[in-house]
């Protein structure tokens, strides 16, 4: 077996490969790109090619593909030769400069919203050199990847990575604007860190063949609740399928080699339920690896014979998959603002990324959910699942005090300072044992960063951390101002606890330390007038919001019309989801269900006619056909319900009242469908059952 670090890696371009195969001065000048975040310097980007051509074809790889991020989810790629003919007419392979800083993918079938018109369908994609390119690697073949940004020819956006870089300028900017009013000389550029822990099922694959809704809508829509769920709680930090055990080293060797730094692997909650997480990278890389990661997970499933499962929720009744998405805050000096210290300055920059926080919350937290609202989303957020979708943070009671502490202070002294640094420096001591306590907060403070709980499990973490990037930034610009008016306090740190007094008193609302899910916070959020969303369609409305449209302007992530694409877009998707889930549900209850029950009443049917004909009584037995009888002509007028829903449905032209006829009625007519199906599930015999059950989805591996 070869040692993790003769291999981690071996599929990146990485700044070993680029040390090697590049002059100084090229790699030099790419090392400043890729650590400043600047443009690339157009000159090097010939050299830069070559190199990487080169380095491609001598690991096997024939072709190269920008890789980006589309709108709907997930990543997309389109592949090219590096054959091509020379100026003399050979073939040659090659990459020139032009091929990789930018391309042409035919881009007219991923959604615009509306952006382009069919004749400029043509978007272009951009190399992101912050990301290193790598191998692809498919059976024997390979391909080099290059992480891009995907753009229409008028600039607008139409992927998720060019809003989260746009996040990370603005957040910089007002980051940088703040810590030279602390008297900060050494940050020159804010560094923000992510490890998005992922969860997931497993189902072995023979079974999930037999499941259309698990094949194309990635969840089950029938399936009665199975005898043992996850009610034993044995499951979780259980040891590991021996079978698992062999999926998840070869998961990891794969993430390795690619340069992934996985990190735990564990049992979750329910039975067949797991979660993978690695270490912290800086953001943009942490998205990358994170899509990549999704991807990989699937391919070595398929060699196991499992199917990975990254829907938030693929089983009703037991615990739906998030992706928490741990995010901190600092800068380029490797100092992290979330991180108590010693030092009363570094503390007091503590506590004012905590007050912007709340302050980006508070004003924000409707965009915050809209987000992570989505089809699959909608199962577990508001759907007595964890977390719940009002957005609230989590501190723990320590950190509590001393903020109520602050916020209910007299006049600002030196004293109080010291006393309040000592305070945050004693954190780590208590933050251990709480940190973990309380489960149902979406956004629970843990330690040296936040980790935010209602990304969902299938979803890009960019657009998450697009927006806690500019919550933070829109809280440190309105520190940072408060903090210039109040020129009349000298000492720097007395001026700022005096505007994290108000900070802190403001904010209040959006703090909250007890049991999400109750009935209680449902109530007493409503009281404090924070917003909560019950699915998709209402929780985008906030995108539209008149602030969040400013927001989104003033730190130049997306403009209005953007911003109306995107939600177009997501409205869109949404639909689509909901349709099909719907045809699906109805196809298999009159090409699955039906026909199993018609096979049961003429099994029944037929042994009361055998026992009548004995002469024995078969009047339990014709009460058993009777009642599968009822049950076919249930299912067969609750399926018909829905098809009539689909059509209704598909007469509305407007996309936002599909979205709320489709979430609301729709739902509920799937859910009386469901219901006469799961009903004949627990009677119609084991051997007429046309599909896995639960009870063997979630046990056999
Ligand atoms: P827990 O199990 O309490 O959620 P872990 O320490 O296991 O926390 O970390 C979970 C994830 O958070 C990992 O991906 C880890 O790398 C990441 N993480 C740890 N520290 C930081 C940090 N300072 N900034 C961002 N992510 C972090
Ligand atoms: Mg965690």
């Amino acid at each position: 077996m070869p040692k993790v670090m003769e291999y981690f890696g071996e599929l990146t371009f990485s700044k070993a490969v680029m040390r090697e195969k590049l002059s100084r001065e090229v790699y030099e000048k790419l090392l400043d790109t890729i650590q400043s975040g600047n443009a690339l310097d157009e000159s090097i980007a010939g050299d830069v090619a070559h190199a990487m051509k080169e380095w491609a074809i001598s690991k096997g790889a024939t072709h190269f593909t920008h890789w980006f991020q589309p709108q709907r989810g997930g990543t997309a790629e389109k592949h090219d030769a590096f054959l091509t003919y020379s100026d003399q007419g050979d073939l040659i392979e090659r990459f020139s400069a032009k091929q990789l800083i930018q391309s042409e993918p035919d881009a007219s079938s991923f959604p615009s919203g509306g952006i382009r018109s069919t004749f400029e369908a043509r978007g272009y994609t951009a190399w992101d050199p912050t990301s290193p390119a790598f191998l692809h690697e498919t059976g024997e073949t390979r391909t080099l990847v290059i992480p891009t940004v995907f753009l229409s020819w008028t600039g607008e956006v139409l992927d998720q990575k060019t809003p989260f870089l746009r996040s990370m300028r603005a957040l910089n900017d007002a980051g940088i604007k703040l810590q030279r009013l602390l008297g900060n000389r050494l940050a020159r550029k804010i560094v923000v860190n992510a490890g998005p822990e992922q969860e997931y099922f497993v189902v072995a694959r023979r079974l999930a063949e037999t499941r259309p809704d698990l094949r194309i809508c990635g969840r089950t829509l029938f399936g009665a609740a199975p005898a043992k769920g996850q009610q034993m709680e044995d499951h979780y930090f259980g040891s590991i399928h021996p079978k698992m055990m062999r999926f998840m080293e070869d998961l990891d060797r794969e993430l390795y080699r690619r340069g992934i730094p996985a990190k735990t692997r564990h049992n979750e909650v329910s039975p067949n339920q797991f979660e993978i997480a690695p270490l912290y990278e800086e953001a943009n890389l942490a998205i990358d690896h994170n899509l990549l990661m999704m991807d990989i997970m699937k391919k070595v499933g398929y060699r196991h014979d499992l199917e990975v499962l990254l829907h938030e929720k693929p089983f009703a009744g037991v615990n739906g998959s998030g992706k928490h998405v741990n995010w901190s805050i600092g800068d380029n000096t490797g100092a992290n603002y979330l991180e108590p210290s010693a030092s009363p300055l570094k503390n007091v920059n503590f506590l004012l990324t905590l007050g912007a926080l709340l302050l980006g919350l508070d004003k924000f937290g409707g965009l915050l959910r809209a987000v992570v609202a989505d089809a699959g989303n909608d199962h577990r957020l508001g759907a007595n699942e964890a977390p719940p979708a009002i957005m609230s943070v989590y501190l723990g009671e320590y950190l509590t005090k001393l903020i109520d502490e602050i916020a209910g202070m007299g006049k600002v002294t030196e004293q109080a300072v010291n006393h309040i640094s000592m305070g945050v420096r004693n954190l780590p001591r208590v933050a251990k044992d709480y940190s973990d306590r309380n489960r149902t907060s979406p956004i629970a403070f843990t330690g040296n960063k936040f980790e935010f709980r209602a990304v969902g499990s299938s979803q890009n973490p960019s657009e998450a951390m697009t927006v806690l990037n500019l919550l933070v930034a829109y809280g440190y610009y309105i520190i940072e101002t408060r903090m210039s008016e109040l020129s009349s306090i000298e000492e720097v740190k007395e001026r700022a606890i005096t505007v994290l007094k108000g900070v802190f008193e403001e904010t209040r609302r959006v703090r909250f330390e007890g049991n999400g899910y109750s009935e209680e916070w449902h109530r007493e959020a409503a009281a404090r007038g924070l917003p909560n969303a019950r699915n998709t369609p209402a929780a985008l409305d906030a995108y539209l919001e008149k602030e969040v449209i400013e927001l989104m302007a003033r730190s130049r992530t997306l403009s209005e019309r953007e911003l109306r694409a995107k939600v177009e877009i997501k409205l869109e998707t949404y639909n689509k989801t909901k349709e099909i889930e719907f045809k699906t549900a109805t196809n298999m209850a009159r090409t699955l269900y039906l026909p199993a029950l018609t096979k049961q009443i003429a099994a029944s049917a037929s042994a009361a006619g055998a026992m009548k004909q004995a002469g024995l009584d078969s009047s339990v037995l014709l009460e058993e056909a009777k009642r599968f009888e009822s049950l076919f002509a249930e299912i067969r007028a609750r399926a018909a319900d829905l098809e009539a829903i689909l059509q209704e449905a598909a007469a509305e032209k407007n996309h936002h009242q599909r979205a709320f006829f489709l979430a609301e009625r729709g739902e509920a007519a799937l859910g009386r469908l469901r219901a006469a199906v799961d009903t004949a599930e627990e009677l119609v015999a084991a051997e007429f059952w046309p599909v896995a059950k639960y009870q063997e989805l979630l046990t056999v591996l």
